[in-house]
């Protein structure tokens, strides 16, 4: 059998499981949408076992979705393209008019998923939670949309919070579950590898049941156990934190990206600090651009992300963009100079930033919106939904 990690060649089902009856919340459990990170897998396996066993009363529904089911088979983190990526509205639109003989591995795997998705995504009180692993050693960590549902389904896991990544990377699962309207977040376990992201991810799936209102605190015996390894494997790190940088690779340097060796996920690095570099040699070294923290530094050979930087984000932030949305004082933002309120409702604005300079992308982040495009001058920012 070999190590508990393993995943048999034979493929996976799609619906790996379900348990509790659909009628009350809906939580809905993605796992291995990166081929090369089963221990999401193996955790949702071990939830649902013993969710069966113990005959748990469930207020509402948990589906189990296994996401890369050919990547996972081939211990990769995916064959064509990376299936993380594909979520976007024109993708989603192209695969629904083009013939699936067309579909490449990643677009097979999408076409399944959203075909299991759409019906679950179609209830209300629906939570998304997507569990992956990160390929460095770093402490678990949860990342998401900066939406209010969102931050109280996040901050239950006492696991950093990492905002602000979907302005930088497009097209995740997450993204588009929560443009819908739901909760969604992921969950980082830890190293791939580590047999301890396997138990790390099975806890943030227990205490998610509670968050996601499918199952009550009293009828998991272990609950506080798993609050409490969550909690101690994140002990000392900050509470939130605001991505504000990725080294995209492009895609001819995909496999000359290497990270220094032994850098560890939230690492603080200082300005200038070498950290990664192309091609083996002296050649093309990679400087951190601003002190902050390292995230999701890439240590496998695959994909267009190297790392990430952030900064930590104060506590009263928080309070204040919370109180601030709730009052919708975004609806006085048109009023703004430079500030041209598009689409529906203000969900869009445009901002010309020769004259609304004094306003920081802060503000427009404390008030839920993030950025979407820029033209030259403008800077399109859109709103996140939040459901208050
Ligand atoms: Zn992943």
């Amino acid at each position: 059998m070999g190590c508990a990690l393993e995943v048999p060649a034979v493929a996976m089902p799609r619906v790996l499981g379900r348990a509790g009856r659909s009628g009350g919340p809906t939580l809905v459990v993605t796992a291995g949408i990166h081929g090369n990170e089963p221990a999401g897998v193996r955790s949702a396996e071990r939830v649902l076992a013993a969710l069966h066993s113990r005959g748990t009363p469930l207020a509402g529904e948990l589906v189990v979705l296994v996401g890369n089911r050919a990547a996972l088979a081939r211990d990769a983190r995916f064959l064509d393209e990376d299936l993380n990526r594909l979520w976007t509205a024109e993708r989603l639109a192209a695969l629904r008019t083009r013939p699936s003989a067309h579909d490449h591995a990643e677009e097979r795997e999408q076409r399944e998923l959203a075909a299991e998705l759409e019906p679950l995504l179609a209830r209300e009180g629906v939570t998304l939670l997507d569990l992956h692993s990160t390929s460095g050693d770093g402490p678990p960590f949860a990342l998401a949309g900066d939406t209010l549902q969102n931050r109280r389904v996040a901050c239950a896991l006492q696991v950093p919070f990492l905002l602000g990544l979907e302005e930088t990377v497009r097209g995740t699962l997450v993204e588009h579950v929560g443009a819908l309207g739901h909760v969604a977040i992921v969950v980082e376990g830890g190293q791939s590898r580590d047999p301890r992201t396997a138990e790390l991810l099975e806890s943030a799936l227990w205490v998610t049941l509670v968050s996601s209102g499918v199952a009550s605190k009293g009828d998991l015996p272990e609950f506080e156990l798993h609050r409490e390894r969550l909690r101690s494997a994140a002990r000392g790190l900050p509470a939130v934190i605001e991505v504000s940088h990725r080294h995209e690779i492009a895609p001819e340097d995909e496999r000359r990206f290497e990270m220094l060796p032994g850098l560890v996920g939230f690492a603080r690095v200082e300005r200038g600090t070498l950290l990664a570099h192309y091609g083996g040699g002296r050649e093309r070294p990679v400087h951190a651009p601003f002190s902050g923290l390292l995230l999701l530094p890439r240590y496998q050979s695959q994909g267009r992300d190297g790392f990430f930087l952030g900064t930590s984000v104060s506590s009263v932030w928080l309070v204040l963009s919370a109180a601030l949305r709730r009052l919708h004082l975004e609806r006085l933002l048109g009023r703004l100079p430079g500030v041209r309120v598009e689409e529906r409702a203000g969900h869009s604005l445009t901002i010309d930033r020769r004259i609304a300079r004094f306003f920081a992308a802060e503000l427009f982040h404390l008030l839920g919106y993030r950025r979407r495009e820029e033209h030259g001058h403008a800077l399109v920012v859109s709103r996140r939904n939040d459901r208050l």
